[in-house]
């Protein structure tokens, strides 16, 4: 049975300084992006590319995003995977046939706008266990890290929702008091082993 990533959630040593609500998530998005490339270099034999760290890949990723020579795909791409795959949980991959639908930004912070991908399939446990929480919050404390799937779609309604709200330039801590619906300051800047990450649980031959 699979089981989530453990994570200890320290924070890196020397970081680039992120402010606003877009470098925060531009930063965990040029993270994802390198891992990813990571995971399918790995997987396909091929030599690593990456080898003087991610973080220095991820500094030149985040720069393409900031000038828009590179830019975060829509959730559209996201949808069809969002509605397969196995009946799992997707924050620990448990088998869960009596799933229930949990929101990855809590839907009452969301002034009852709906968006069917905010919806993932959860254990009762993590459903739980997580309440209200902002999800990476609730990772943070149970020291656990998202599949990279879900953490891809969370990161794309963050900017959604971010930038209708016209946060995107504001400093974090101003945004989340003014009432951006998650903080992004819990994402993480930091990332496990790739050996230790999940891909999608849903999916796991992707
Ligand atoms: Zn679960």
């Amino acid at each position: 049975m699979p089981v989530s990533t453990s994570w200890s959630w320290s924070e890196p040593k020397k970081q680039r300084e992120l402010t606003t609500v877009e470098d925060h998530i531009l930063w965990t998005y040029a993270m994802l992006s390198v891992t990813r490339q990571m995971m399918n270099d790995r997987e396909k034999g091929k030599p690593d590319r990456f080898s003087e760290g991610r973080t220095k890949w991820a500094n030149i990723e985040m720069t393409k995003y900031q000038r828009q020579t590179r830019n975060i795909s829509t959730l559209d791409r996201d949808d069809r995977l969002a509605q397969e795959g196995l009946r799992v949980c997707a924050h620990c991959g448990t088998i869960a046939p009596d799933f229930q639908w949990d929101h990855l930004i809590p839907r009452s912070k969301l002034a009852g706008e709906y968006i069917a991908l905010n919806q993932v399939r959860s254990c009762p446990s993590c459903n739980m266990s997580r309440g209200n929480k902002d999800l990476m919050l609730w990772h943070r404390q149970n020291q656990t890290f998202p599949a990279l799937s879900v953490l891809r779609r969370y990161l794309k309604l963050c900017y959604f929702y971010a930038k209708q709200g016209g946060y995107l330039g504001d400093p974090a801590c101003d945004a989340v008091e003014g009432g951006l619906p998650f903080d992004p300051r819990h994402l993480p800047r930091k990332f496990p082993q790739v050996e230790s990450l999940v891909w999608d649980y849903a999916h796991p031959i992707l």
